[in-house]
Order: structure tokens, then C-alpha cells, then sequence
């Protein structure tokens, strides 16, 4: 197992903690923030590093790197997910823990942001080594999770099945059944109806919004969406619902695309006979990913990775919208550009907030011992994106500024009041 990259390899603008903190300066100018609170809220509160051994299916042992950051707790318990990628590395994790922060303020969720990681390949894996490789991981952070203190969720390369061994791990080691102490459970134990299709959905919801403010009809608009995982499909299923023809969709194994619109139920059927692969689907032709961002679409879901659109690509970027259901998919490289081009970017702390809304609820669910039907988590999670939106939206024209900085505006004013009246420091 090769060990963690050194974040200087990674180029400056690339860096996806850098990007984050190129947006929160920007944002921070704008608020006229002390040198004080600047400090305190762009340094992560808790950085964690972990070696995780694990015997493996043929004898040997393997050491995996495990992460967790804690970047800020002032709104609440830290709340984020865990990454399984060979991708993940100490300044990634800093980024998207800071990003839950803001997620977490701009869509008024009572919670702090972390995030986890582990430097592994989660497809090359059996079922048991990432079990072993599960519960060593929360073994190792037991004093830093906790449904007070810190919650974590999936995120790419984990879902309900290892959210069930954390939950299972943490309850054996405190001696007592703890359903709070992370989000994105399989139903049967305590999961929220809604939480599986809840970050998609509120894709579709944001990119809605969005649509509704530039005056572009769903019936007569055409989309495109990178990554065709949890976000990626169930974005692209109900955007399809709201009338707008997907052009292209893609995966690791390139892009599909279909001029007169691809029909999104068969993909996902098809993806889901072929180990959660598009690869030979006939209902599109092939292009590359490259080509998928820069196709003649209104609307790009870029619901893969970060830095997708950079520098290089943004000039060729022709849509009008761009909604990320990814965290950080367009790096602070390309964000003046797309400006420029008059591009409406719905960013990540908001547009992909869905996911950790519904999160908060099946933690209110859990904490309560009550749960709510399908239809009260959907009406609640749509209500309160819809506000969110509403109100970056409104930030932004105050200050005339990108929906994304609007979105920090709001988020760094918030945690920044909260940390005044709280004192102590
Ligand atoms: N991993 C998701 C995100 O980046 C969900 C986090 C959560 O539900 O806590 O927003």
C-alpha cells in the first residue's frame, strides 16, 4: 500500500484545501472579518491520523491510513462523511471537512463540519477485508466520534453496509445500542426513509431554483451529468423529472452520450446488473469525460470528484448552469472564468446540502426513537433547501457577488457570529 502523498505534490490551485480557503479569503473580505475570527475559522479544530492494520483474505497484513478532521464545532457536533479512495489525502479531508462547516451553516443545520477518510481501493476489496478495515477505523477514533460529538455518513466509496459496522463497532465498544452516533444507516436499523435518494434530490431541488431565477423552462432545457454514483444517478433520475432532457451521463468508465436524451431508468437499471458500471450501454454513445463538461447543455451536474473544471476547461464550458453535486468540482482556478461567461454556478455547500439535511433528521429520528414518513423528510428537506437557496440568492445581490461567495458570505457570517457569543477564547 503506497503511502500518503505529501500535500506539496498537489499544485497550488489544484490543492483542494487551497480552493477552499482562495473562496473563504474572498468571502471573509467581504464581511470585513478580524484578523481573529479569521484565524479561528479557517484552521481545522482536530486533525486525526490513523494506521489501521488489517489481515487480508490471502494472510497477510495490510496498514491503511485513516483520517478524520474536525474543522469546526461552534454551530454543534462535527458532521461529515467517510471516503474510501486511493485519492484521499490529509489536505483533501481538510477541505471537505472545512466545506461540511460551511454546508452545515449555510443550510441551517445545528452542526459543525468534519470529515474522514481512508487511503484504500475500495473495489479491489473483499466484503470482509473492508469490514475488518471498517471497524478498525472506528476503533481508532472512538474518543472522537459520538452523537454529541462527531457524526460521520458515507461519502464516496462508502454507503449504508459500512455505516452499519460503524454503528455496530461504536455500540460494542461504548457497551450500549447508539443508532446517533452516524447517519446513512440501512433503514431496518434505524435509517431515515429518504436519506439514499436525499443529496440527488436536493440537486434537483437547487437546480430548480436556479432555473426559476434565469428563466430557463425544464421542458426545453438539456442537461448533462458527470458521475454516476448515489448523487450522480439519482440527480440525473429526478432532473429528468422535471422535464429536462440528460444529453450525457458518465462514470469511471467514460461518458455516454445520446443527442436526443438518454433514458436515465434504463442507465441505472443497466449500471445496476453490471457491477455498478455504465460500461457497454447502448443507449448512448461514447465520448470521453472531458467531453461530457464541455457539451452544448443548459444545465452540467459535475457529481464525480473535485476539480473537474479548472483553469484549463473552463473557457470551453458552454452551459449556462452549472449545479455541483460533487464537493469542490470547479476549482478556484476556473470560478473568475465562469463568472465572466456569465455561468450561474449553484456551489457545493449548497447545492449538495441534501444530503446532510436528511442526515440531520435521521439524527433527530434516532434521538427522538420516532420516524417520520417518506413524504415529511422530503417536504422538510425541499422546504429547507429552497430557503437556503433563497437566501444565498439574496446575498448575492447584496453584495453582487457569484452564488458562491454569497454562499461562504452567509455560512462565515453565521459560524463568525456564533463564535462572538460564545466567547471562551
Ligand atoms: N458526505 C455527504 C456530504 O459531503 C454527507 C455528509 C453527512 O450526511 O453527514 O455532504
Amino acid at each position: 500500500m503506497s503511502t500518503n502523498e505529501p500535500s506539496t505534490l498537489i499544485p497550488a490551485a489544484e490543492n483542494p484545501f487551497d480552493s477552499m480557503i482562495s473562496r473563504f479569503d474572498e468571502a471573509a473580505r467581504i464581511l470585513n472579518l478580524s484578523d481573529g475570527l479569521y484565524n479561528v475559522l479557517k484552521s481545522p479544530a482536530k486533525q486525526v491520523i490513523v494506521s489501521l492494520p488489517v489481515s487480508m483474505d490471502d494472510g497477510s497484513i495490510q496498514v491503511f491510513e485513516g483520517y478524520r478532521v474536525v474543522h469546526n464545532i461552534n454551530l454543534g457536533p462535527a458532521k461529515g462523511g467517510i471516503r474510501y479512495s486511493m485519492d484521499v489525502h490529509l489536505d483533501e479531508v481538510k477541505a471537505l471537512a472545512a466545506w461540511m462547516t460551511w454546508k452545515c451553516a449555510v443550510s441551517n443545520i445545528p452542526f459543525g463540519g468534519g470529515k474522514g477518510g481512508i487511503k484504500c481501493d475500495p473495489r479491489s476489496m473483499s466484503a470482509g477485508e473492508l469490514e475488518r478495515l471498517t471497524r478498525a477505523y472506528t476503533r481508532a477514533m472512538i474518543d472522537v466520534f459520538g452523537p454529541e460529538k462527531d457524526i460521520p455518513a458515507p461519502d464516496m466509496g462508502t454507503g449504508p453496509r459500512e455505516m452499519a459496522w460503524i454503528m455496530d463497532q461504536y455500540s460494542k465498544l461504548v457497551g450500549y445500542s447508539s443508532p446517533a452516533v452516524v447517519t446513512g444507516k440501512p433503514l431496518v436499523m434505524g435509517g431515515s426513509k429518504g436519506r439514499v435518494e436525499a443529496t440527488g434530490r436536493g440537486v434537483m431541488v437547487a437546480c430548480r431554483s436556479a432555473m426559476l431565477k434565469m428563466g430557463l423552462n425544464p421542458y426545453k432545457s438539456t442537461c448533462a451529468v458527470q458521475g454516476f454514483g448515489n448523487v450522480g444517478s439519482i440527480s440525473a433520475k429526478l432532473i429528468e423529472q422535471q422535464g429536462l432532457k440528460i444529453l450525457a451521463i458518465s462514470d469511471v468508465t467514460g461518458g455516454y452520450y445520446n443527442p436526443n436524451g438518454i433514458n436515465i431508468q434504463e442507465a441505472i437499471a443497466y449500471s445496476q446488473s453490471h457491477g455498478d458500471q455504465l460500461l457497454g450501454f447502448t443507449g448512448a454513445d461514447p465520448i470521453s469525460n472531458n467531453e461530457l463538461l464541455e457539451l452544448d447543455v443548459d444545465v452540467l451536474v459535475p457529481a464525480a470528484m473535485e476539480d473537474q473544471i479548472t483553469g484549463h476547461n473552463a473557457p470551453r464550458i458552454r452551459a449556462k448552469l452549472i449545479v455541483e453535486g460533487a464537493n469542490g468540482p470547479v476549482a478556484a482556478s476556473a470560478d473568475e472564468i465562469l463568472n465572466q461567461n456569465g455561468v450561474m454556478v449553484v456551489p457545493d455547500i449548497l447545492a449538495n446540502a441534501g444530503g446532510v439535511t436528511v442526515s440531520y433528521f435521521e439524527w433527530v429520528q434516532n434521538r427522538l426513537g420516532y420516524f417520520w414518513t417518506e413524504e415529511r423528510v422530503n417536504r422538510r428537506a425541499d422546504r429547507n433547501m429552497k430557503e437556503a437557496f433563497e437566501h444565498v440568492y439574496q446575498a448575492s445581490m447584496q453584495h453582487n457577488c457569484s452564488l458562491r461567495i454569497a454562499a461562504y458570505i452567509v455560512a462565515i457570517d453565521k459560524v463568525a457570529q456564533v463564535t462572538q457569543l460564545r466567547g471562551g477564547i
